[in-house]
């Protein structure tokens, strides 16, 4: 069914104001622009990620997912800043204007929304290939933001959640067990252990790009290195009963550190504040693995229980640690 861009953005986008209304938000969806209203004692985050079909999604990913997914990337930057999410605009390029794709992408996008109360509060739509970009807004106790940089010598390092799940779903295709599918297309933003790190972390980031491209960029702003453990790495139980044991089986390690889409947070904490950390992550969604030791020499090695060396296969950070190692 063809409908106009107008019909379109009523229909699907625009919402009645008792289901996603926030008391801060002047003007919605309908004028030439939206207004909100941040609190004066807060400094406002902003961020924004595009998704591409069949560069950062499957061409066969359902519609929900999408949805769900051009969101949570954009809370997970969210999440790595502490921040709270508030709102956020949506520019969709189509295609074609398909009623049940429309219905099956808003419903995954507002699902995620609501869960947070953050609301979509303007956008576009351009005709073209299929590309989703969400730009998300939110709020932080002002001056306290989580950085990527502030890492020191001896802090420890952490992850949330499990490692690899999204990369070995994508490595098999059409033969992914559910439950890693599942984390491909429904990424879980970390917003409370964001927040819950706010004071504590020396440095945050989220995982988009795999844990030694993104540990790597932590460490580099910092001029400094890592070791992790790497038999340490959280691996979810769907992950190891698809990937096959350890150590014959060089997937259980590099997948993990170099696969992207996991959206888990890597952080630093001093460690005076470690019991704190460990304590407050313990009663949220992910709780949180230390993995590994920040070092003042630069590179990260990646250490094996039995004391080896884990040379993982190439990947944007073997770039980075010739480039220093
Ligand atoms: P204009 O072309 O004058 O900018 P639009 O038709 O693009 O007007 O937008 C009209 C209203 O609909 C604006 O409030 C805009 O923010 C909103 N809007 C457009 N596209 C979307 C979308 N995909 N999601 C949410 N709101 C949208
Ligand atoms: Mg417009």
């Amino acid at each position: 069914m063809a409908l106009s861009e107008f019909e379109l953005i009523r229909r699907y986008f625009e919402r009645p104001q008792a289901t996603a209304g926030r008391a801060d938000v002047v003007l919605g969806i309908g004028d030439d622009a939206a207004i909100v209203s941040p609190p004066c004692d807060r400094d406002l985050v902003l961020c924004m990620d595009t998704l591409v079909a069949g560069v950062h999604f499957p061409a066969d990913t359902a519609p929900a997912a999408i949805g769900h997914k051009a969101l949570a990337v954009n809370l997970s930057d969210l999440a790595a800043m502490g921040a709270e999410p508030a709102w956020f605009t949506l520019a969709l390029t189509l295609p074609e204007a398909d009623a049940d794709w429309l219905a099956d992408f808003a419903r995954g996008m507002f699902r995620l929304a609501d869960g947070y109360g953050v609301q979509l509060v303007g956008g576009d739509v351009t005709h073209g290939p299929l590309s989703v970009t969400v730009q998300a807004h939110g709020l932080l106790p002002r001056g306290n933001a989580l950085r990527r940089s502030g890492a020191a010598a001896g802090d420890r390092i952490y992850v949330t959640g499990t490692l690899g799940d999204a990369g070995l779903a994508l490595r098999q295709e059409g033969q992914a067990p559910a439950a890693l599918r599942q984390r491909l297309d429904y990424p879980s933003p970390r917003m409370e252990s964001g927040q819950a790190l706010l004071g504590l972390a020396s440095a945050v980031i989220d995982i988009s790009d795999g844990l030694l491209a993104d540990l790597g960029h932590l460490l580099e702003v910092a001029g400094l290195g890592a070791e992790l453990r790497v038999d340490d790495l959280p691996r979810s139980a769907g992950f190891l009963a698809a990937a096959g044991p350890a150590v014959i089986n060089p997937i259980y390690y590099d997948i993990p550190l170099t696969s992207g889409d996991d959206y888990e947070l890597c952080f630093t904490v001093p460690p005076g504040r470690c019991a704190e950390v460990e304590a407050r992550l313990a009663a949220l969604p992910g709780n949180c693995t230390p993995v590994g030791v920040v070092e003042a020499e630069p590179g990260i090695r990646c250490r094996l229980t039995d004391g080896g060396t884990w040379n993982a296969a190439g990947d944007g950070y073997q770039h980075f640690r010739d480039g220093h190692g």
